[in-house]
């Protein structure tokens, strides 16, 4: 903005300023220029300009705010139970975007002319309304319609709204167009419908997220913390995990529910009718979420839904709901989307244009300009073919949007990933290999703005080691270019290389014969096993962390056949007791398994003690407890002697194990207690879906030490 004026009056203004921030502005950075004098009078609102790199922040999608939703419930207002009423302080954002400046012109709602009312908040600077973008009415705005078999509508406004509740109470599954796509909709307490729900989309037993009427209703089922309550309020409107079953349908591996509050009036109106519905993402299995109407009666040509509610504004940035969770009160993203994408973080003062093509699991980009990093929202598992095509069609529509073209490109190392070989297809862009490990390590020194060495816990289940080998299991001394691998978890044989991932107790077995356990299990099992180990046959070594969750849950009887990732480790901590202390033994062994002599963390002794505890008939919840509070222990210590050798003072832990809270917190609070910083990733998720970040940063580090160039 141009202000002029007498000195004291200006100063006085930009002390002011701050303080009177409209609800959704954020102050990125404050740069003053003195410019000749010009004379101006009025107060005026220019027409953006155009052209050149964008550097404006870019809107997430704000859910709808306390006027709005009291303007729904009055019936004197004119947009009485209008369910796509926004003001400038709420409202779809990201998901209308096709480019920038974020106009109404350049946004879906083009398509709709303002009528002469809303034309008139729009152009009033003292309305609550001025320029906001997706500003509409009953009469000029999007409408509904239900849509049965073959797309036929079933019935139009109010009475499609009317209609949709009276199916959902008779038990019906209905696809509801949301902000991001469509959301899979039923009654929470009908555990009937929920299971059918499970059956059509062929998830039957992983966590359910549901939205809850409000606030009252939240506090019936759960017992949530000020920071769990301040997330499920804040205008990204989160899915947010919170201690509670609300019904063993919605959760049950699980003692815990994902919750999360209506964010646009439409859930508004719905959850008036309902104290719970199960909202999940709108897709089968993993294909992306349904985006336009013709996806969704796919989902009724499919079978999945009964009916779909859809309407008229086109969403055109698919996005699926964030979902987090408190630990220690702070907050761990397991998904960053809606509500957070594209806010962009900042990781260093200038930059190239750098495009990270992330994971093939759980896959985010990446594109860093001008030093911001703006992380993509979910993309999900690029090895579904629909999945890869909105990997390609989002890049593009992100480099559109922002207005520029790489000329850098950072990947995984994993030669095979879908996302490495996208990277190296890029004519003329140089690519930078970025080990898996190094990157989540990295990514968490992006977030917390570390530039000194520090020491790395990466725990997860799977990632490309340097030596080619699968790593999940590592201790790293990095720094943001470059790093060293200073220890590791011990390795075991994965029988059946990727089919050891999906039934837990290949690897259950060969932990069993490397230490001697005798087998208690079915013989083929043991004898399949057995068989690939004595022929050496697909049965890579690896020191993945992951594997050993899945190990101790098959023995534990908790996880034969993983049906979604991770499976086993979820069931394994849900069945731990937290209260107990006492954990199995561990060894720290020096450098006996690979060339280089570095430490090996070896988990054996805890895997033939929680055996042996098994078979004694100690209760599972102790057993459990024992062998995570080993984990937690082995690492603290294995991480402090190296903190010591190497003098740093930072662990950075990352990777996807660390989304179990019961191993973060034990290993936080002992490396704490031994007098090191602790730093866990917070603006993206620990999994894969931050991983990109890590690329990207390695990448600009690399770059500024002048070891790579750009296009
Ligand atoms: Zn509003
Ligand atoms: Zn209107
Ligand atoms: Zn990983």
């Amino acid at each position: 903005m141009e202000v002029e004026g007498p000195r004291e009056a200006l100063s006085h203004f930009f002390a002011t300023l701050p303080r009177r921030l409209p609800r959704q502005a954020v102050v990125a950075e404050v740069v003053t220029e003195e410019i000749s004098l010009q004379g101006t009078a009025t107060f005026e609102v220019v027409a953006s300009q155009t052209g050149g790199a964008v550097t404006v922040q870019l809107p997430p999608d704000l859910g709808t705010c306390e006027a709005c939703l009291g303007e729904l419930c009055d019936p004197e207002n004119r947009r009485y139970r209008y369910p796509f009423t926004n003001c400038v302080d709420c409202g779809p954002r990201f998901t209308i975007i096709r480019e920038l400046p974020y106009d109404r012109a350049n946004t879906s709602m083009d398509r709709f002319r303002l009528c002469a009312d809303c034309a008139r908040e729009y152009d009033d600077p003292g309305d609550r309304r001025f320029h906001a973008e997706p500003n509409a009415c009953p009469k000029c705005g999007p409408r509904l319609r239900l849509l049965g078999q073959g797309g036929c509508c079933l019935a139009e406004g109010e009475a499609a709204l009317h209609e949709a509740c009276a199916l959902l109470r008779q038990g019906a599954i209905i696809a509801v167009k949301g902000l991001g796509g469509y959301h899979l909709a039923c009654d929470a307490f009908d555990a009937a419908v929920v299971g059918r729900l499970r059956e059509r989309k062929q998830r039957p037993h992983k966590t359910l997220a549901v939205m809850l009427r409000d606030l009252t209703v939240v506090g019936r089922y759960f017992q949530p913390s000020p920071e769990e309550i301040a997330e499920l309020v804040s205008t990204a409107r989160p899915i947010v995990v919170l201690d509670g079953v609300l019904s063993p349908a919605v959760s049950p591996d699980t003692r815990d529910t994902g919750v999360f509050l209506p964010y646009t009036p439409l859930h508004h109106l719905l959850l008036e009718e309902f104290e719970a519905l199960v909202m999940t993402s709108g897709n089968r299995l993993e294909e992306p979420i349904a985006q336009d109407e013709n996806q969704a009666i796919r989902l009724l040509e499919q079978g999945i839904a009964d009916a779909v509610l859809a309407h008229d504004r086109p969403v055109l940035h698919r996005c699926d709901d964030s979902v987090l969770r408190v630990v220690e009160g702070r907050r761990h993203f397991l998904r960053r989307s809606r509500g957070f994408v594209p806010a962009p973080l900042r990781i260093a003062d200038d930059s190239p244009v750098i495009l990270a093509t992330g994971s093939d699991l759980k896959n985010t980009f990446c594109l860093v300009v001008g030093g911001l990093a703006y992380v993509s929202q979910h993309i999900g598992d690029l090895a579904e073919h629909s999945t890869y095509a909105f990997f390609e069609e989002e890049i593009d529509r992100w480099l559109e949007l922002l207005r520029v073209t790489p000329a850098l490109v950072a990947h995984d190392l994993h030669p095979g990933y879908l996302s490495s070989r996208y990277a190296s297809r890029l004519d003329g862009i140089p690519a930078v290999g970025v080990q898996h490990h190094h990157a989540h390590i990295a990514g968490v020194m992006a977030e917390h703005g570390l530039m000194r060495p520090v020491l790395g816990i990466a725990l997860d289940g799977t990632g490309y080691g340097e030596d080619e080998s699968v790593w999940g299991g590592e201790f790293l001394v990095a720094d943001r270019a470059t790093f060293e691998r200073v220890g590791h978890f011990g390795r075991y044989p994965l029988p059946g290389g990727e089919r050891a991932i999906e039934e837990p107790w290949r690897m259950a077995v060969a932990i069993c014969r490397l230490e001697g356990i005798e087998w208690a299990g079915p013989v083929e099992q043991y004898e399949a096993v057995a068989g690939l180990l004595a022929a050496d046959l697909n049965c890579p070594l690896t020191s993945s962390a992951g594997r050993l969750f899945d190990a101790a849950a098959a023995l534990l009887g908790l996880c034969d056949r993983a049906g979604y990732e991770a499976q086993g480790a979820i069931r394994l901590e849900a069945a731990a007791d937290p209260g107990v202390r006492r954990r199995y033994s561990y060894t720290i062994r020096e450098g006996t398994q690979l060339p280089g002599g570095l430490p090996v963390l070896d988990f054996g002794p805890a895997f033939v003690e929680l055996v042996a505890e098994a078979r004694r008939g100690v209760p599972v919840a102790e057993i459990s407890a024992a062998f995570h509070n080993a984990v937690a222990a082995g690492c603290a210590e294995l991480a402090a002697r190296l903190a010591e050798e190497r003098e740093v003072t930072d662990i950075l832990l990352s990777g996807g194990v660390f989304q179990n809270r019961l191993i973060s917190t034990r290993l936080s609070e002992d490396l704490r207690n031994r007098g090191l910083s602790v730093h866990f990733n917070i603006a993206v998720p620990a999994n894969d879906g931050g991983l990109c970040l890590g690329q990207a940063t390695v990448a600009l580090a690399r770059w500024e030490r002048g070891e790579v160039r750009c296009a």
